[in-house]
């Protein structure tokens, strides 16, 4: 019996031409497992650029994903046919490690992520353990709950990892998809918040405003730090979070920091980059860092999205099908959208 077949956008091999929407097996449920019948895949900055990962080809790519239950395996309970599904992106660990015993999965050495080391979301189906999936809340629309992931690393970095306070001078780095969201989350801990990007982000500085950030700066015309002086007390934030991944947003954080300031890394560089130490020290900034998002970052993720704590909706732009995912690509890397949702081709 030949294997019912699929469309998918498939990573055939390690290099970035390695790229092809194509048939795939269609995936079946195993023992606790679920089959989700996709309803949309959302593009992430990691995904342009996927060689740079962790990674084991060949996989479909795709891990903002939301959809419904098609199918359930032997032993599933609390999951039946149709019900709305996301699902963390570290699906399969050892569950033996010391990481994994304390619920702490992406830093399990033998994980396989979703979307980089086992078939992921732009695809009609995937499969995934039952275990790792959550419920979507009732009222969230499966176009929203597809951006729970990025939702869900942001909540690891500015509530679970980073003290923002009511009243807190907050500085957002970066003006991206990934800064948006972090000015959102922040906002809701009572912080007033700020963010830079460059003059050639008006665009996306607009959208900034409308979702409340106090002020924006263009960091290549306005010194972010005098500015920042300026409109706090003259000292500076209480909390920057770097969002871009480049070296000039860093020292932007770090200059920008009063004394005794945090200073959360959100956005990775790929790279080593130059950090001035002895400015960090002088004025004894703390510095906390965050990889991804695990299980409770998800579960705060999804109760924000339940009770309409944030709306991340804003930042998606026109959608897409899969099959159109080269004009994703390009939209996205000429920065166009903050998000793009790409959905299954009905055929
Ligand atoms: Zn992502
Ligand atoms: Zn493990």
């Amino acid at each position: 019996m030949s294997r019912e077949m699929m469309n998918a956008l498939v990573k055939t091999a390690r290099g970035e031409e390695n790229l092809h929407y194509q048939k795939w097996p269609k995936p079946t449920a195993g023992a606790g497992d679920i089959v989700v019948k996709i309803h949309a895949c959302g593009i992430c900055n990691s995904d342009l650029h996927i060689d740079n990962f962790l990674i084991r080809p060949p996989f479909v790519l795709g891990h903002e994903f939301s959809g419904t239950v098609e199918s359930v395996g032997e032993g599933v309970h609390d999951f039946k046919v149709g019900d709305p599904v996301v699902s963390i992106t570290a699906v399969q660990t050892c569950e033996t490690c010391e990481w994994c015993r304390q619920g702490l999965r992406m830093h399990c050495d033998d994980r396989y992520n979703i979307g980089t080391g086992r078939d992921g979301g732009f695809a009609e189906y995937m499969v995934i353990p039952a275990k790792q999936a959550f419920h979507v809340p009732d009222g969230v629309s499966l176009d929203t709950a597809a951006l729970c992931e990025p939702l869900a690393c942001v909540v690891r970095g500015v509530i679970e990892r980073t003290s923002v306070k009511a009243g807190d001078y907050v500085l957002v780095s970066g003006c991206g998809v990934m800064g948006q969201l972090t000015a959102m989350v922040a906002k809701l801990s009572g912080a007033i918040v700020f963010m830079t990007g460059l003059s050639t982000d008006e665009k996306r500085l607009e959208t900034a405003k409308k979702i409340g950030v106090e002020a924006v700066i263009m960091a290549d015309i306005t010194d972010p730090e005098e500015e920042l002086k300026k409109r706090t007390d003259g000292e500076g934030v209480h909390v920057a979070f770097e969002c871009t991944g480049v070296t000039a947003g860093a020292d932007t954080c770090l200059r920008c920091l009063r004394k005794t300031g945090s200073f959360t890394q959100i956005a990775l560089y790929n790279k080593p980059i130059p950090f001035d130490w002895d400015l960090a020290m002088k004025k004894e900034i703390q510095l906390t860092t965050c990889i991804a998002s695990e299980r409770s970052s998800w579960l705060i993720a999804l109760r924000l999205l339940q009770y309409k704590l944030v709306d991340p909706s804003v930042l998606v732009g026109e959608p897409l099908k899969i099959s159109q995912w080269e004009e994703g690509w390009r939209r996205m890397l000429a920065k166009e959208d903050f998000k793009i949702l790409l959905y299954p081709d009905k055929d």
